[in-house]
């Protein structure tokens, strides 16, 4: 498992970069996910798309950090689908909720 400091050393890599740019012109510039939905993200995105894109770890970079650099396990996705995707994983059911008497 990665820390947070480790994880963002691994964004500022060249390795990191590279990939990226290569998962960036495999999506063709175009979230995976607004694909997925059918909408035509770079019709509404189009002056500052690159700025828009993120490229996601499917499976996150914390747990899965020897996947950090697998182009298979890496997705174009616009800012909102990766907050959103963000968001859903963080809201898990608290454990303490399973230790009642
Ligand atoms: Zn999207």
């Amino acid at each position: 498992m990665l820390t947070k400091e480790e994880r963002s050393k691994f964004y500022k890599t060249r390795a990191w970069s590279q990939v990226r740019l290569k998962v960036l012109s495999r999506d063709n510039y175009e979230c995976q996910q607004c694909k997925r939905d059918g909408l035509t993200y770079t019709n509404k995105h189009d002056t500052d798309k690159h700025k828009r894109l993120d490229v996601d770890h499917i499976k996150d970079l914390e747990h899965y950090p020897e996947l950090g650099l697998e182009i298979d396990n890496l997705i174009t996705l616009c800012v909102r689908h990766h907050n959103q995707k963000h968001n859903r994983f963080t809201k898990k059911i608290p454990k303490w909720t399973d230790e009642r008497w």
